[in-house]
């Protein structure tokens, strides 16, 4: 049966570009139809600055609306990933089987590093060898499908690299995994900023819809969404990105062609309007199943629970055969 693994980190609330880009494909596509295991990763969450509390709530929180999302327990399987320490045995071999400069040309490293540095910070070793860690994620499964956004198709490139060096040089140990992109809204792009992608840890929130945004913020951030001067409505990514994001957004929440959609309207204000329901009704149901599912942490933390009890059994003997395959004395 297709193994598919994905994951979300704890850094923020959820947003519109991590469902639309990622989570809706599993609920309503991948664990139907695979062995599909779904992770907050909150080891990933610790590679830049940090608050503890914040992150656990965030983890609890991050789970919670993945189940609202619809991922049903009965289905697949959904974990923390720090409760399962193959990712972290797995990821020391990925270390060694990865080079610093492949680290280093990673796009979200150098991003995510000059943000941490223009803040006056340092940079977090974790940072670099975050893609590491995440090939670990990845390989552990025996994954053969990542659905992600297309921001994280590079990381999954390279462990589509790491896997088949480990592999040519100790012997066949993991699957070649390969990515799957939606259709539209791969890369959701920031409201105020449409040339970057909408992402869940900006300081700044007036671009970033979250899946917990009560229905009037959201209609007031599409509202305010960033165009152009033009007047007519073009799909057009490369010149205007403002307007294209929209598109993609109203096409992503009704099914239709973000192409198609631009002719259908003449002004940006209409456009507006109808993104913002579209988008109020994507989420209306998370968010009322979220509503239900937070007032019962304990059914969450039961899933979790055996979430990792699963997902440990799955994972160990891979991992251990690559400590063998390495070279290391197993411990009998
Ligand atoms: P952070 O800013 O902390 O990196 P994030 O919003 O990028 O947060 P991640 O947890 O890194 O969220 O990614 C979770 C999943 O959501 C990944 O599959 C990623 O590709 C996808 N994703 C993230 N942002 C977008 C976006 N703007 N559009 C489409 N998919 C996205
Ligand atoms: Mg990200």
């Amino acid at each position: 049966r297709t193994r598919i693994f994905s994951g979300v980190q704890p850094t923020g609330h959820l947003t519109l570009g991590n469902y639309l880009g990622a989570v809706r494909r599993w609920a309503e596509e991948d664990q139907h139809r695979a062995e599909a295991l779904f992770c907050v990763v909150d080891l990933h969450a610790l590679t830049v600055e940090h608050d503890p509390a914040r992150v656990r709530r965030l983890s609890r929180q991050a789970a919670t609306l993945l189940l609202a999302s619809g991922l049903d327990p009965e289905l697949c399987t959904v974990f923390v990933q720090s409760h399962v320490a193959e990712h972290l045995r797995l990821s020391y071999l990925m270390e060694c089987t990865a080079s610093d400069g492949e680290m280093r040309r990673m796009i979200q490293y150098k991003e995510k590093a000059a943000a941490q540095r223009a803040r006056g910070g340092s940079v977090r070793l974790s940072l670099l060898t975050y893609p590491a860690l995440m090939a670990a994620d990845i390989l552990a499964y025996g994954t053969h499908e990542v659905p992600v956004g297309e921001d994280q198709a590079q990381h999954v490139e390279l462990t589509r690299d790491l896997a088949e060096r480990f592999n040519q040089r100790y012997g066949a140990t993991f699957v070649v995994p390969r990515t799957t992109l939606p259709a539209v809204a791969a890369r959701v792009m920031d409201l105020q900023e449409p040339t970057s992608k909408m992402g869940k840890s900006h300081a700044r929130t007036a671009g970033v819809i979250s899946l917990l945004d009560e229905p009037e913020v959201v209609r007031k951030k599409v509202l305010r969404a960033v165009t152009d001067t033009e007047r007519d409505v073009v799909y057009d990514p490369e010149q205007r990105p403002g307007v294209a994001n929209l598109l993609n957004v109203l096409a992503a929440c009704t099914g239709g062609d973000p192409e198609q959609l631009a002719g259908e309207y003449d002004s940006y204000g209409a456009l507006k309007k109808d993104v913002a329901e579209a988008v109020v009704e994507t989420l209306r149901p998370v968010r009322e199943r979220h509503a239900g599912l937070a007032a019962d942490p304990s059914y969450v933390d039961g899933v979790l629970r055996r979430g990792a009890e699963r997902a440990r059994a799955l994972a160990r003997p891979r991992v251990d055969a690559a400590f063998e395959a390495v070279g290391l004395l197993p411990a009998r």
